[in-house]
């Protein structure tokens, strides 16, 4: 498997590590020490392909970018659609191409922050890739991970995937706006969430309009 990182330029292959879920969580505590040493706040954005990962990661640069230095790592198999996307919002993006590979790992993300100057950054948002099932498994060392679902996924993303939100500290419902099309209740997903998560903060959105994005930084604690 070749896993490949690219940006401004630079493009680098990245040599996996081989070993278990242990290895890779003591790379991703190495990692979450870093980004914290260097002041920095690290969001690992998990969700399907088509749930609007890329535009949320692009309206809170959109967003943030007046106040703070942020910089993008985005996850995709083969293509850098992604990373121009987010980068035309104003961020540094370096793309990992993961190629078959289904989520990201720490080690990648170990490989994206030594090609960035941290000192230069408070936040840098990590797009995971599209899938809503391993990727829980793999700690990259950010301080939260948020899921995004959406509407147009249907009304039973939440109750046929309930592993996803076992770790993360926010979740989104995107495409708020094509609710009533597409016949899905947000109070239901968000009963369903809260029966797996009780409490946890659920934002509603619509990335393509900028709703719920000041509300997501804060629940993020990305604009104090
Ligand atoms: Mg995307
Ligand atoms: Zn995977």
């Amino acid at each position: 498997m070749k896993t490949i990182l690219t940006g401004d330029g630079r493009t680098l292959s990245i040599t996996p590590q081989t070993g278990f879920f242990k290895q890779n969580t003591a790379l991703a505590m190495e990692n979450k020490k870093i980004f914290t040493d260097a002041g920095i706040i690290a969001v690992d954005i998990l969700g399907s392909v088509g749930a609007g990962k890329t535009t949320l990661a692009g309206a809170l640069v959109a967003y943030l970018k007046g106040q703070k230095r942020l910089a993008a790592i985005a996850g995709d198999l083969t293509t850098e659609i992604d990373a121009q996307r987010i980068r035309a919002q104003g961020a540094e993006v370096l793309q990992i191409n993961t190629d078959k590979g289904c989520h990201l790992d720490a080690n990648m993300i170990k490989n994206a922050m030594d090609c960035l100057n941290l000192s230069n950054l408070d936040i840098v948002l990590i797009e995971n890739v599209g899938n809503l099932i391993c990727p829980s498994g793999y700690q990259l060392g950010a301080h939260h991970r948020m899921v995004v679902i959406s509407v147009t996924e249907g009304p039973y993303q939440v109750v046929k995937h309930p592993h996803i939100f076992q770790d993360v500290s926010v979740v989104v419902i995107n495409k708020i706006d094509l609710a009533d099309v597409m016949e899905v209740d947000p109070q239901k997903l968000i009963a369903d969430i809260h029966t797996i998560r009780p409490g946890i903060p659920v934002i509603l959105t619509n990335g393509r309009t900028g709703q719920g994005i000041a509300e997501l930084a804060t629940a993020l604690k990305l604009d104090k």
